[in-house]
C-alpha cells in the first residue's frame, strides 16, 4: 500500500469510508468556526536581509477548534477548497490581515507591510478584484502595502485571464508575490510576462543550502533570475544563521523563517517586533 508520511502514526491506513467521514466532519466543523470566530491570524515576520529590520509579515490562518485545540491550514484549508467554502474564509483573512495592518500602520508600527496567501480558487473567483478592492478602499492601505501570494500553478492554468486579473490587482497597488517558486511547473517565460514583483524561493531548497551543492545551485540560479527580472527575492524556512548567511552573501533581499520568528499572535508580533527595533 502506499503508506503517507502524515498517517505514519497510524498501525493502519484509514478505510476510504472513515477518510471520508473525516472530511465531512472537518468541512461541518469549519462551517461553525466562520461562524463561531474560531479562526485567527498569526502573523510572520519578513526580514530585509541586509538590515535585519522587519519590513513586513505574512498572515497565516490558524483554527482554535473547541475539542481539537490549535489546527495548522494543512489539515483544513484542502478541505476548504473542495468544499466550496475558501471564498468566505480567504475573504475574512482578507479583511482581518488589512484591517490589523491598517491599526498597526496607525499606531505602532508605521510601515508595515502584509502578504496574504490567496488559494487558486480564490484567484478563479469573479468577485476577487471587486472584494480586494472595497478592502483597500476601507483601510485605506497605501499602494505597495498589501502583497498576494499565489503559486505557480494560477499562472498555467489560464494564463490570459491571469494576466488580466494581475494587472487589475496591480492597478489598485497590491504586490503579487509567486510562493513556493521552483516547486511547481515554472516558466520562465511567464515570469517575464505577468506582473509578478517577486518571488519566494521554497523552503525545500533553502533547507540544506549551506551544507548541499545542488541546492546552492539552484537558490543561486534563482536569486539571478529574479534579479535580473527586477523582482525581489525572498527566502521562506531560514533556521540557520548558515543559511542567513549564504542568502545574504547571494544578495537574497528578504528571508522568513524561524531563526527569527514562528508566526505569531498579532498582539504577540506587535510586541516581538517594537522590541526588535527599540
Ligand atoms: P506557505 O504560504 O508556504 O507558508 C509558510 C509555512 O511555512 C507556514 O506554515 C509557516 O509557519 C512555515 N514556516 C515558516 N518559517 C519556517 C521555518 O523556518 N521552518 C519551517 N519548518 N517552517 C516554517 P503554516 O502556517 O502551517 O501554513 C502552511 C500553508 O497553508 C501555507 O504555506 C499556505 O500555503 C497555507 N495557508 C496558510 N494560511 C493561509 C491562508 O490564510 N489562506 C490560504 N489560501 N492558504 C493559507
Ligand atoms: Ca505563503
Ligand atoms: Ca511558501
Ligand atoms: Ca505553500
Amino acid at each position: 500500500a502506499k503508506a503517507e508520511g502524515r498517517n505514519n502514526y497510524r498501525f493502519f491506513l484509514p478505510s476510504m469510508h472513515e477518510r471520508v467521514k473525516e472530511r465531512k466532519t472537518i468541512e461541518e466543523d469549519l462551517r461553525n468556526a466562520l461562524e463561531q470566530d474560531q479562526l485567527e491570524l498569526y502573523y510572520q515576520p519578513k526580514i530585509d536581509c541586509r538590515t535585519e529590520k522587519v519590513v513586513g509579515a505574512e498572515a497565516l490562518v490558524r483554527w482554535h477548534h473547541p475539542e481539537r485545540g490549535l489546527i495548522l491550514p494543512g489539515e483544513f484549508i484542502s478541505v476548504a477548497e473542495e468544499c466550496g467554502l475558501i471564498n468566505r474564509l480567504g475573504a475574512w483573512v482578507l479583511e482581518k490581515a488589512c484591517k490589523q495592518t491598517q491599526a498597526w500602520r496607525d499606531s505602532s508600527l508605521p510601515g508595515m507591510r502584509i502578504a496574504v496567501n490567496l488559494s487558486p480558487a480564490q484567484f478563479q473567483d469573479a468577485e476577487l478584484v471587486e472584494s480586494v478592492t472595497k478592502i483597500v478602499k476601507d483601510t485605506a492601505l497605501p499602494e505597495g502595502t498589501l502583497e498576494l501570494e499565489i503559486t505557480e500553478s494560477i499562472l498555467m492554468n489560464n494564463p490570459e485571464k491571469a494576466v488580466s486579473t494581475l494587472k487589475e490587482l496591480k492597478a489598485l497597488g497590491v504586490m503579487i508575490a509567486i510562493d513556493d517558486f521552483g516547486t511547481g511547473y515554472s516558466s520562465l517565460n511567464y515570469l517575464k510576462r505577468f506582473p509578478v514583483g517577486s518571488i519566494k524561493i521554497d523552503r525545500s531548497f533553502v533547507n540544506d543550502i549551506h551544507v548541499d551543492l545542488d541546492d546552492k545551485a539552484i537558490v543561486d540560479a534563482v536569486i539571478g533570475l529574479g534579479h535580473s527580472l527586477n523582482l525581489e527575492v525572498v527566502a521562506e524556512g531560514v533556521e540557520e544563521v548558515e543559511q542567513l548567511e549564504y542568502l545574504r552573501e547571494k544578495g537574497c533581499d528578504f528571508i522568513q523563517g524561524f531563526l527569527f520568528s514562528k508566526p505569531l499572535p498579532a498582539t504577540t508580533f506587535e510586541s516581538w517586533v517594537s522590541d526588535r527595533h527599540s
